[in-house]
């Protein structure tokens, strides 16, 4: 996501549940006796557990997006694996759905009642500089990552945000900074250690429960909750990258240019384009404070000068608000797409389109309507390169023919107030009818319906998704996320 403008503590006015499957039981309310064996879950655990009216409760279930909120039942703050177990043994004995929360970028939903395990206290990495592999604990950012890998010139493959939680955006494919030279982060996983609805920790592989192994990399937390992964790292020390800033009346301009500019490029070079119509507010700085922004962000794994050289056409289209691209270590990657940094309210959608020209530009203006009472910043991405190509074990991620993906972000206007769904109702209209379906990942908030989750998915992906869904998680135990029901059988 583009850098940009959030208001904080926004909260949806509706929390209406869009999704519920229908295999779902309802979550049992905690009678006296299971209140008393919470006692012997506290005993079995190294982590807290908290119930709503404990001190500790609201801090583990408070997230990024504040749109939404967590309201278990009860809280484990997992400290380590066998944690996990127990609570899943806990809440497989009660009838208890469970919901997992890292960083909360990803909430999608309100999650009532169940058990929610936090894994934020499990943020363990531990890196290989020989086989190039990192061991990345559930509740582990990207920063601790990049920080990790740095020192042996290594790179994990991360995203915009740094603040995001590896092991979730693995889940969900991982388009990151250097997409279209290696492809998704879930085509480069060798191993994921995950506790199932029966309360049994897996080693998966592509050898040993293989299905499972192929259904969690791209179908996100459906099936288990993921104690640690093992994935690769990739020879990136620095990078050539940064930001070019438009002002309104080159716009037009900066979308043609740079949609003709992506069918020239190496899959070295990852880009987008964020129109952002910033507010005229203190925080914002001066050249872009209240103007109506194009901004390309760019990646390129590669020398500077050619660097420089690639993208001499984008900096011909005329002057620019801000020019920072510049040679940079990997870990100040942050600086590519200035993601914001603190928890708001926020509601994502997106396309994927199998191409994208300059024909589509009064559309995709549309969709930005920068007079609109609501913010929407509009993401351009440009995919392809490595992310359209077959990882060497097959996983769940879809639509990798899509070379495009079009965005609408929207915030809270003010705290509390509910996110205005327009600008997602443009560009389903403008641009949906030639989509592939969407990232999942990029589906952030807003109740996503049945359908929507289906379009994440091609149709027999998502079939076999729902069919290893009904092995490993009959009863739809993991719910609270973009819900894969079980396959009727
Ligand atoms: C500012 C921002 C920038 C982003 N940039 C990118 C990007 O560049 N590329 C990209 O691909 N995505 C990006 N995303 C999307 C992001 O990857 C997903 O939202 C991801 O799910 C966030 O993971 P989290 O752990 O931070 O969030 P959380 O909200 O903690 O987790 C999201 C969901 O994942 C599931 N989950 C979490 N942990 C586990 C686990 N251990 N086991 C099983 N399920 C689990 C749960 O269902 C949970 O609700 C971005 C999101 C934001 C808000």
């Amino acid at each position: 996501m583009p850098g940009a403008f959030p208001v904080e503590n926004g909260k949806k006015e509706t929390m209406d549940h869009a999704h519920t499957p229908e295999t779902a039981q309802p979550d049992a309310a905690l009678t006296g006796a299971v209140l008393a064996d919470v006692a012997a879950l506290r005993g079995r655990v190294r982590g807290p557990v908290f119930l709503p009216d404990e001190d500790g409760y609201a801090d583990d279930c408070a997230g990024f997006q504040t749109a939404y909120q967590q309201r278990p039942s009860i809280v484990v703050g997992a400290v380590d694996a066998a944690d996990v177990r127990a609570a899943v043994e806990f809440a497989r004995a009660h009838g208890l759905s469970v919901a997992v929360q890292a960083t909360g970028h990803g909430l999608a939903d309100s999650t009532e009642g169940g058990l929610l395990i936090s894994t934020r206290r499990m943020a363990g990495v531990r890196v290989d500089p020989a086989t190039r592999t990192a061991l990345v604990d559930a509740g582990t950012r990207w920063a601790q990552v990049i920080e990790a890998a740095a020192p042996h010139g290594l790179a994990p493959l991360s995203g915009s945000s740094p603040t995001v939680g590896a092991v979730s955006y693995v889940l969900g494919g991982g388009v990151g900074l250097l997409a279209r030279r290696y492809g998704h982060a879930a085509d480069h996983v060798r191993r994921i250690d995950v506790v199932t609805a029966d309360g049994q920790l897996r080693q998966v592989t592509a050898e040993r429960d293989a299905d499972l192994f192929w259904a969690l990399r791209g179908g996100q937390g459906n099936f288990g909750v993921v104690t640690g992964m093992e994935i690769d790292l990739v020879p990136v020390a620095r990078l050539y990258g940064g930001g070019l800033v438009f002002d309104t009346p080159l716009i037009p301009e900066v979308l043609r240019t740079w949609l003709e500019w992506t069918t020239t490029l190496p899959d070295a070079l990852t880009s987008s384009v964020g129109l952002i119509p910033f507010p005229d507010v203190p925080d914002v700085p001066e050249p872009m404070r209240g103007r109506f922004v194009a901004q390309v962000s760019v990646a390129y794994a590669g020398d500077a000068a050619e660097g420089e050289r690639l993208v001499a056409p984008l900096r011909a289209i005329g002057p620019r608000l801000a020019d920072t691209l510049t040679d940079m270590p990997y870990s100040d990657s942050a600086a590519v797409h200035n993601d914001p940094t603190h928890p708001h309210a926020y509601h994502s959608t997106n396309v994927l389109l199998r191409d994208l020209d300059a024909s589509a530009v009064p559309a995709i203006l549309a969709v930005a309507a920068p007079d609109s009472p609501a913010p929407c910043v509009v993401q351009l991405r440009h995919l392809g390169g490595a992310l359209g190509r077959p990882p060497a074990v097959p996983n769940a991620v879809s639509h990798r023919e899509a070379r495009y993906a079009v965005g609408a972000l929207t915030f809270a206007v003010a705290p509390g107030a509910p996110i205005d769904q327009k600008a997602h109702q443009r560009l389903a209209e403008s641009l949906g009818g030639a989509a592939l379906g969407h990232a999942p990942n990029f589906l952030l908030g807003g109740n996503p319906t049945a359908e929507e989750i289906r379009a994440g998915f091609d149709a027999a992906t998502y079939q076999r998704l729902a069919a290893v869904k009904a092995t490993y998680d009959p009863r739809n135990m993991f719910r609270h996320n973009q819900n894969i029901p079980p396959a009727v059988r």
